[in-house]
């Protein structure tokens, strides 16, 4: 479980979150939603400690993270598996390189286990038998799979993925979104996405929190979503394309 405690964080002058709440529990998809500059992928890298809330608390299980100084965070961090908006995949290195260069920063592991699990992650995301391709040579869901196969190769018990079905057809957004969720009940983890894709929102957004203008305008599951009367929130799904 990971629970976030008024969160706020400004650059400069742009206050761009205004104290945000919010429980995460594992074994289930939550998702952040809201338009573009709301605060979305701000308050997951403020989750994640990419960067320091100004004020606020956020605790995996009981520990308290924003307290904690780097060496006390690589614990944690060994449980955090993230997907980044654009993807972040290394362009000089192959498919396999990518993933077994995070296993190499956090495990111990040999280079044949390495190689191993790498084949098992990339099996998981239907990549089997693409190690040796370099990114340029992927399309755009192929990179988002192969940032998912990384992401989850140490058996991430916290799973963070922004905006994993931009830039997708529907047909492959759709299998992004399976494959989100059944990790996410295979590893029981505690499962962050972040997106503005309302086809993913009501397909896996079991815990919906609703970003305007970077504060929590709603939150609540996806079936009660469409049923909220917060003016906000309805120009908002209903200006998106389903
Ligand atoms: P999108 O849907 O377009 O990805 P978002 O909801 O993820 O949008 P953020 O990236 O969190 O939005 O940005 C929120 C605000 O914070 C924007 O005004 C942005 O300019 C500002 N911002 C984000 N990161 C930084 C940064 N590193 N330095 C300065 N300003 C930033
Ligand atoms: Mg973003």
């Amino acid at each position: 479980m990971i629970e976030i405690q008024n969160i706020h964080k400004a650059f400069g002058d742009n206050q761009v979150l205004k104290g945000i709440d919010a429980v995460y529990e594992p074994g289930k998809v939550s998702m952040i939603i809201g338009g573009s500059g709301s605060g979305k992928s701000t308050l997951l890298k403020c989750i994640v400690g990419l960067h320091q809330p100004d004020q606020g608390r956020v605790f995996f299980g009981k520990q308290e993270f924003t307290k904690m100084d780097f060496e006390e965070k690589v614990p944690i961090r060994k449980e955090i598996g993230m997907l980044f908006q654009a993807s972040a995949l290394f362009d000089s290195m192959t498919v396999e390189q990518n993933i077994v260069f995070t296993l190499d920063m956090f495990t111990e592991m040999s280079l044949a286990e390495k190689v191993d699990r790498a084949n098992f992650c990339l099996e998981r995301v239907n990549l089997a038998g693409k190690n040796n391709l370099f990114p340029a040579e992927l399309s755009g869901g192929m990179k988002k799979r192969v940032g998912i196969a990384r992401a989850i190769s140490m058996n991430p018990k916290y799973l963070f993925c922004d905006e994993p079905n931009s830039g997708l057809d529907p047909a492959t957004s759709i299998l992004i979104d399976e494959l989100i969720q059944d990790l996410t009940e295979e590893y029981q983890s505690t499962t962050i996405v972040v997106t503005h894709d309302m086809n993913s929102v009501m397909g896996i957004g079991e815990y919906v929190m609703f970003l305007h203008k970077g504060e929590k305008f709603w939150e609540g599951s996806n079936k009660d979503m469409l049923k909220s009367d917060v003016k906000e929130l309805n120009d908002f799904v209903f200006a998106s394309p389903l």
